[in-house]
């Protein structure tokens, strides 16, 4: 059963209505994130896919809707925005590349992959966890499915998780809101950031990266040549990003090491590059 969560952290002056600062936590990211605009912003280095995992810098309230604005995406990346939440204290726990499904397979993490087409640039979508404990997402044209509705443990202190992966490689924090029997009670004020040319739009992925996803062997792009160009990626799995590359899929990719091979084709059948069946 869930049980109400007093939550009062960090504090803030603005009055007993107030839900409290939010924004992203600057100390737990993942490491191709950089925060700016009192990190309410979070942007992903296009380059890659993956490492965009942020967290809220505060637990939020059930019935807290937190509402976030898509900025740039990053055409040719397959998947995009993943939203959940985290009873793991951000820090505490471990630290992925992925929320799904790498966090997501530990208790204490929920998370639900945005369907692309409801993540382009300006998009705002709205999260939150119901009274009954069920993560759900809203954007003006889209709700989750039912069937895919997650039961999260409000027991505890939950903090929100925003994974900025695949195609979303920018989304900026508005801020929260909770009705109540007697008003609407709001996280505290912050300057209004506009939606522009110049913040909301796509980037390419560099043609350096798109010849590497197409490289039929390690052979075709070597390490020395990635690094001249200031890439920060050696020619490691992109699963674990650890262990080196090893075997050769269906698609022709070599991407991933023989641990994570396994688990990809016995969990997912594709490529995580190009999404080719690999069963
Ligand atoms: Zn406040
Ligand atoms: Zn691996
Ligand atoms: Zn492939």
């Amino acid at each position: 059963m869930t049980r109400k969560v007093k939550v009062t952290w960090p504090p803030c002056t603005c009055g007993n209505h107030c839900l409290g600062p939010l924004t992203f936590n600057p100390e737990v990211k993942g490491r191709h994130v950089k925060l700016s605009a009192g990190d309410r912003r979070a942007m992903r280095n296009p380059r890659s896919f993956h490492h965009g995992v942020t967290f809220s810098n505060r637990p939020l309230q059930v019935r807290e809707k937190v509402h976030l604005r898509v900025e740039r995406c990053v055409a040719g990346w397959h998947g995009a925005l993943r939203l959940g939440f985290t009873s793991v204290p951000p820090g505490s726990g471990p630290m992925c590349s992925l929320a799904i499904p790498e966090l997501t397979d530990k208790p204490g993490f929920w998370a639900i992959p945005v369907p692309e087409h409801c993540c382009t640039p300006r998009t705002e979508l709205t999260f939150w966890v119901t009274h009954t404990g069920y993560l759900r997402i809203q954007t003006d044209d889209w709700f989750d499915q039912k069937e895919k509705m997650l039961q999260m443990d409000t027991s505890k202190p939950i903090w929100a998780m925003i994974d900025v992966y695949g195609q979303t490689s920018s989304v900026l924090l508005l801020g929260s809101e909770k009705k109540t029997l007697f008003c609407k009670r709001r996280s505290c004020p912050a300057a209004e950031i506009v939606a522009t040319e110049e913040n909301c739009g796509y980037d390419q992925i560099p043609e350096l990266i798109l010849r590497r996803m197409s490289t039929k062997s390690p052979l075709g792009q070597s390490d020395a040549e990635m690094e001249l160009h200031g890439l920060d990626d050696k020619e490691v799995c992109v699963v674990c990003i650890s262990e080196t590359p090893c075997v050769l899929l269906d698609c022709g990719h070599y991407c991933l090491c023989s641990q994570c091979a396994k688990r990809v084709i016995s969990d997912f059948g594709t490529c995580p590059l190009c999404r080719q069946s690999i069963r």
